[in-house]
């Protein structure tokens, strides 16, 4: 499109890890980084569920991911950026500046109450010039160097997967979890749905995970706990093997029992405990197939029954409390259109991404007519049709964020990309095209 290409590969320093701060440029891969705090016994929680992302890459689309439920997002855990903007001024931003004093103006549309929300430039009165760069998907400055929050102390992290016959009382669990999450040191929740868990035995993952995926099953969960460091694989199992025993009442995974044993699934439940590597990698790759086993359906599909078949996939976040009903619709509708759709996502948050399995071009166009009738009920419910994976110059999307904040809200948003980026050389047409 006539722009240039940036590449952030030599921005790979960690400068400095801290107690409870890592500085670090903005090339350095999310696996590396986890890496090196994971030597230090720390933690940065808000990584997306894909580790290849670099950490300027996930400052500007707010990354959310699986912790998210415990941790919020990217944003939270961002105290200090430096950013290079078009014209080469250099920006030193640290939290805690308000916007007023900047020349940039300050947008009034309200950005959805949920717990993520990656829709344009973020907007709050009195906010501050650090949240304006996170989430600008590279259209207002580069990013070389940020200031992370980490937690002092990695915890000991156990895994729970399980396969449950009905969606209402997968549903119901969440719920319960939810609830007790302090006591259960619940981090986050994931989810499959039916249309997942075939894929997933088509292509063997089951067997080569060892996991029990049976043809009733409707849903399936991938729940993560964060306990206390010190908790060793023979206190999880003590803590498991007497659930019921008065002395353990207070204990995270004997009260994680009895909560599944209620829900009766107690004994279909997956357990990777704390220092098992080899079984919570098993259960994690579970939930990675199925992007994967997606993908993989709509490059076949693109190759052998028409190039224009591209992938048709929605990331919408609603209130919890209207999750159910969010389902409910995305099953209605995709049924209605004779669309094949798998289902899957941040279930704890309210942040579900359905996806079509085109079997035609025909598909790809009722899957997108789909995804704007979806995002117009989220907007009703008050949640937000793009949750984590930003805008890009996706005209679906770029669409739903004209729904979400109309026209004088784009005009505001192109007001801060004027102030910061007058001569519109950053990331153009991203978000929204120059001119209305
Ligand atoms: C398999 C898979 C699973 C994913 N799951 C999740 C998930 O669970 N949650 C979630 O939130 N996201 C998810 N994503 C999206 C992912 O978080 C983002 O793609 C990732 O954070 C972007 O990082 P990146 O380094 O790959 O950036 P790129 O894809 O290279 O860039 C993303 C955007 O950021 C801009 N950008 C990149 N670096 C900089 C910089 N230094 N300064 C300014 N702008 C910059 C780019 O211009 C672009 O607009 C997933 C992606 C994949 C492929």
């Amino acid at each position: 499109m006539g722009e240039v290409v940036l590449s952030t590969s030599k921005l790979n320093r960690i400068v400095a890890i801290g107690t409870d701060a890592v500085r670090v440029q903005a090339g350095v891969p999310l696996t590396a980084l986890d890496a090196a705090l994971a030597a230090e016994g720390k933690y940065y929680p808000p990584a997306p569920t894909f580790m290849g992302a670099f950490v300027g890459g996930t400052i500007a689309t707010n990354a959310a991911g699986a912790a998210t439920f415990r941790h919020g997002v990217t944003r939270d855990w961002v105290t200090a950026l430096r950013v290079v903007l078009a014209s080469g001024e250099i920006l030193e931003i640290v939290r805690g500046g308000t916007l007023a004093s900047t020349r940039v103006p300050v947008p009034t549309y309200r950005v959805p109450a949920v717990a993520k929300c990656s829709a344009g430039y973020f907007a709050a009165p009195g906010m501050d010039l650090i949240d304006v760069f996170i989430g600008s998907e590279g259209t207002l400055g580069v990013i070389t160097e940020a200031t992370l929050r980490v937690v002092p102390e990695r915890p000991a992290l156990v895994l729970a997967f399980v396969a449950i016959d009905e969606v209402g009382a997968a549903l119901r669990l969440v719920a319960d979890l939810r609830r007790d999450a302090i006591p259960l040191c619940l981090s986050g929740i994931e989810h499959m749905d039916a249309r997942c868990l075939s894929l997933l035995r088509e292509d063997g993952v089951d067997r080569r995970a060892g996991v029990s995926l049976p043809d009733r099953a409707r849903i399936a969960l991938l729940m993560t706990f964060e306990l206390p460091p010190t908790l060793t694989a023979e206190d999880a199992f003590d803590q498991i093997g007497r659930a019921t025993d008065v002395a353990m009442a207070h204990s995270p995974l004997a009260r994680l029992c009895r909560t599944f044993d209620s829900a009766g699934v107690f004994d279909r439940v997956e357990i990777a405990v704390p220092g098992d590597r080899a079984r919570a990698a098993q259960l994690l790759a579970v939930r990675e197939a199925v992007p994967a086993a997606v993908n993989a359906r709509i490059a076949a599909a693109q190759r052998t029954i028409d190039p224009r078949i591209s992938k048709t996939a929605a990331d919408m976040i609603v209130p919890f409390d209207r999750l159910g009903e969010l389902m409910a619709l995305y099953d209605r509708e995709f049924r209605a259109r004779g669309l094949d759709a798998a289902i899957w996502g941040h279930i704890s948050d309210g942040n579900l991404h359905p996806n079509v399995l085109p079997r035609s071009f025909a598909d790809v166009e009722s899957g997108r007519e789909a995804i704007l009738a979806f995002g117009r009920s989220v907007l009703r419910m008050g949640g937000s049709p793009l949750a984590e994976h930003g805008v890009g110059r996706n005209s679906i999307k770029r669409q739903l964020l004209r729904e979400m904040y109309g026209d004088d809200g784009i005009e505001e948003m192109r007001g801060v990309k004027r102030a910061l980026d007058p001569d519109w050389k950053l990331a153009p047409g991203v978000l929204f095209t120059p001119t209305r």
